[in-house]
């Protein structure tokens, strides 16, 4: 079913990329496996999935220390408290939701090799979500560039919740242009509710969840 799932996403995303005349490797998946359990992780694995996103530091580590598999690639993609960034510096290949120079400097203090990292931005200015707002993402390069072992690559957003994808749309326009002002080549936007439309207006991974595993547990 997995296999099925991710099959049908695979080809929405292309068919996406077509309508924008973008190429069609031009977008990756990131499958958001928040409170799946190593099972489901495995049969998505099996049928050629690579990249998992977790939020959670705790569940990260846990799930990256029981399936050593080969070129798998673990994402950290919630918001990190300080003393959290320890549970994912060894095992996150990247991380999307990095909002605070403080979390950036302990990853860069805590990671053993070069981890890839996103800054956050709260496209809304919604004042209980993470993020950096656009005005002050600049600044926020800036300084998370200039830590060793964090190689900035981009920008991540999660856009309020909505009854319609369109509705994201002109956030992702503003993230896109944002990205291409700062020279910064990827784009971590677009979930269940409206990964075509990001990749539509640039988004260079997608992170979707229910979509590919069905609703997800309440708990694992
Ligand atoms: C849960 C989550 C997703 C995936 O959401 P779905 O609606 O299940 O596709 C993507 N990004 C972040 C940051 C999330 O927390």
């Amino acid at each position: 079913m997995i296999g099925e799932n991710r099959a049908a996403v695979l080809e929405r995303m292309s068919n996406a990329c077509v309508r924008a005349g973008r190429a069609e490797n031009s977008v990756r998946l990131l499958a958001v496996s928040k409170r799946q359990t190593i099972e489901t992780i495995k049969a998505a694995y099996q049928a050629g999935q690579r990249d998992f996103g977790e939020n959670y530091g705790q569940e990260l580590r846990e799930k990256a220390a029981v399936l050593r598999l080969p070129e798998i690639r673990w994402h950290s993609i919630g918001r990190l408290q300080v003393n959290k960034v320890k549970y994912v510096a060894n095992a996150a290949w990247a991380c999307h939701a990095i909002d605070r120079i403080e979390v950036a400097r302990e990853l860069s203090r805590r990671a053993p090799g070069t981890v890839k990292c996103f800054l956050e931005v709260d496209v809304a200015g919604e004042e209980t979500k993470a993020g950096v707002s656009f005005e002050d993402i600049p600044a926020m390069l800036e300084k998370v560039s200039a830590l060793d072992r964090l190689e900035v690559v981009g920008l991540m957003c999660l856009p309020p919740y909505a009854i319609t994808s369109e509705a994201s749309r002109p956030y992702f326009a503003r993230m896109q242009a944002l990205a291409t002002k700062l020279q910064l080549p990827e784009l971590s936007m677009g979930t269940t509710q409206d990964f075509e439309v990001a990749v539509e207006e640039g988004a260079t991974w997608v992170r979707v969840g229910s979509e590919l595993f069905g609703a997800r547990p309440k708990a694992i």
